[in-house]
């Protein structure tokens, strides 16, 4: 195997390369790219750059028999390259194992941890129970996606949600494994920026004649109006009829029944219907519904009678001591809690959804267990709300999961090694973590102001302004009210405060979910109330329900856990262009991922030790022909990796315990070169 791509001549890792300049990482990326060589390695990290086209002879079951059993340099680059030697990894030393991957929006993460899974699944036995397993398994994906993804103006099927998806093992196979989601953009359901979906399914359902029919849906965008952009209905790349079709099927694997499919559908037509519903102020304080068919035909979906949604929908009861009172919401209140109500019943569904595929694929017999983390990448969009900021704060924890564990694993090297070794100066990004996360921090605030019957978005904004003082923090001149910036490790990002504290509280009328639990028919609406906070308000007291806030700071520090505990691999992946166009590599946006990524710095780091190791054995066994006088049987393999290197003029090295480490990568270069010669 040699260290350079085959085509493009550019080293196969970026260790090797001459200098580790940002401009230098990216003219290797750019050669590469050029010649279809869209993985690269530093070290044991993959970095991949979207082809934006399926590259012929790059995947498929004969490539990777050619990465089974191999160690990651005597291959070249790929995802493929990674899943082995995580799975070899966990088989040898009976460990938990996750890969990483990372990236901005569109820039492969999704379809780099589908190439770790058809990987993995590929190693499963061929018996026909292990098989269904792995299929049971492999079908999920396209399940989640269709409740999970949508177009964005950056990718045509972006997950609008995170996923670790843990793969687990017995003896080597497959025998189960368990999906954790974490915060779907609920607010998609019922608003999207211009160009942009909803989310898939609900034009895939529309693609099926016979489902319109029952559901007395209409084949056009234009007629809802929860798609924002009725024009961006279409997508070139995408088909929904077939879609769905691939949809049903997967449901049928995991073990959806016909009545479950149809009452899983029937709840997304009454989301569609509800969108319709629309409401005519009666005085200041009251509302009528405009359209009574939409409302009809919601409620008939859902099981419920008309009249009690309509009056769930345009009143409210609130509690006072032992005493109910009921009041008349505003036209605007009284949409504000239709959308409340599309949005739950969605984010519900997509839960049950994702509960049911681990009701199929939950196994107790396992011995280890392969992680894939698939997480929505950082995000800059024209206007920054709640969703970013979370967002954009787990990405800035996983950042600081690899800062900390490139540089721990590295120095720990040196030091099982006995090589002598000085630590190289990181960008720490702790200080922005903190100031999001801490107590005292921006998520703490939105929680207290939360409780506060009065706060307003306006409040909150001044609470930010006089509680918080942090370099990472400020108020951009000429900012709008209640705009402020966060200079986050990948670029800074102006927020709004504006619906933060709504989508923190992410209220839900108790009206409409005690109308939907006690009444519906619709049996799977029933049961998405079950477990709401005011479906509980009898038996339970003073119990407030945790916040958006609270349950995701939550959800992403055991995240941190379980990824902190396993052995971790890298992938990186890198967007070449805007426009999603093949063969286009813009090099100014290829150097901000670069320099966010940490690419240089992880470089540096491999480096400032050494370019290259590799253990005696190994070494000795490869390169043993390579310079003259070495091809002797030598069996102690230190001291012929020694003579090898002697002999082939290598200057700087070090012998460790079990490993050689060579400072200049030039130099393994130049053997490789000779052995490829002799
Ligand atoms: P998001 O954060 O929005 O979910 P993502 O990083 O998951 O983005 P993907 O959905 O994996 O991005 O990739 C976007 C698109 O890029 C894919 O739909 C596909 O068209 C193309 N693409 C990505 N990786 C590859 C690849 N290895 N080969 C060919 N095309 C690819
Ligand atoms: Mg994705």
């Amino acid at each position: 195997m040699s260290y350079r791509g085959a085509k493009s001549g550019v080293v196969n890792d970026l260790v090797l390369l001459d200098g580790s300049g940002e401009q230098e990482i990216v003219e290797a990326l750019a050669a590469r790219h050029r010649a279809d060589e869209i993985y690269t390695y530093i070290g044991e990290v993959l970095l991949v750059v979207n082809p934006y086209r399926l590259i012929s002879g790059l995947y498929g079951s004969s490539k990777i028999r050619s990465y089974v059993s191999k160690k990651l340099y005597e291959r070249p680059p790929h995802v493929y390259g990674i899943a082995e030697m995580a799975y070899r990894s966990m088989m040898l030393n009976t460990s938990n194992e996750c890969v990483i991957i990372t990236g901005e929006s569109g820039a492969g993460k999704t379809e780099a941890s589908k190439t770790v899974m058809e990987y993995v699944a590929a190693m499963a036995s061929k018996s026909k129970q292990v098989q269904h397993i792995k299929d049971e398994l492999l079908q999920t994906n396209p399940l989640l996606e269709a409740f999970g993804n949508a177009k964005t103006r950056r990718n045509d099927n972006s997950s609008r949600f995170g996923k670790y998806f843990a793969i687990n093992f017995l003896y080597g196979d497959p025998s189960g494994g368990s999906i954790s989601t974490y915060l779907l953009e609920k607010t998609r359901v019922t608003h999207q920026q211009e160009g942009e979906r909803n989310f898939h399914i609900f034009y895939q359902l529309l693609s099926d004649s016979r489902r319109r029919g029952d559901f007395k849906l209409s084949g056009s965008p234009g007629d809802y109006n929860f798609f924002g952009d009725p024009g961006a209905a279409k997508v070139r790349s995408i088909d929904d009829a077939r879609d769905f079709s691939e949809t049903t099927r997967a449901m049928d694997f995991i073990g959806m029944g016909g009545d479950e499919q149809n009452a899983i559908f029937a709840i997304l037509a009454a989301i569609l219907h509800l969108g319709n519903v629309e409401f005519e102020s009666r005085g200041r304080d009251a509302s009528d519904i405009v359209n009574a068919r939409a409302v009809s035909e919601a409620a008939s979906l859902l099981g419920v009678n008309e009249r009690d949604l309509s009056t769930a929908l345009t009143h409210r009861t609130v509690k006072s001591g032992t005493e109910s009172v009921r009041t008349s919401l505003s036209a605007e209140k009284a949409a504000f809690a239709r959308d409340s109500l599309a949005k739950s019943l969605y984010g519900r569904l997509f839960d049950h959804i994702v509960a049911r595929c681990n009701e199929t694929i939950h196994t107790e017999q396992f011995s280890t267990c392969i992680g894939v983390l698939d997480i929505y990448g950082f995000e800059i969009l024209g206007v920054n709300g709640f969703e970013q900021l979370c967002i954009n704060y787990t990405n800035e924890k996983l950042h600081a999961l690899f800062i900390e564990l490139t540089l721990k694993g590295e120095q720990a090297e040196y030091k099982r090694e006995n090589i002598s070794w000085v630590p190289v100066e990181f960008f720490d990004n702790t200080p922005i973590v903190e100031l999001v996360d801490r107590r005292g921090g921006l998520f703490s605030l939105i929680d207290e102001q939360s409780i506060f019957p009065q706060a307003t978005d306006a409040t909150l904004f001044q609470k930010f302004q006089s509680n918080i003082r942090a370099r990472e923090l400020s108020v951009p001149r000429g900012a709008a009210p209640g705009e402020f910036e966060i200079r986050h490790y990948a670029g800074t990002v102006l927020y709004n405060t504006e619906g933060m504290l709504e989508a923190n509280k992410d209220t839900l009328f108790p009206d409409l979910v005690l109308v939907v639990y006690h009444t519906a028919r619709n049996p799977i609406a029933k049961d998405l109330f079950a477990d709401h906070p005011a479906v509980d308000a009898g038996r339970k007291t003073n119990k407030r329900p945790p916040t958006t806030c609270m349950q995701y700071k939550k959800s992403v520090a055991d995240l941190m856990d379980t990824l902190r505990s396993n052995n971790q691999h890298y992938i990186r992946c890198i967007k070449p262009n805007e426009s999603k166009r093949a063969g286009m590599f813009e090099g100014d946006m290829v150097i901000t991922q670069v320099r966010y990524l940490g690419i240089a710095e992880n470089l540096i780091v491999r480096r400032a030790g050494y370019a290259f190791r590799m253990t005696y054995d190994e070494f000795a066994a490869k390169f043993k022909c390579a310079v003259a006088g070495t091809d002797r049987w030598e069996p102690n393999t230190r001291k012929a990796t020694e003579d090898i290197l002697r002999k082939g003029g290598v200057k700087h090295y070090e012998l460790g315990r079990t490993k050689v480490f060579i400072k200049d990568a030039k130099d393994l270069l130049r053997i490789e070169d000779a052995r490829r010669n002799f």
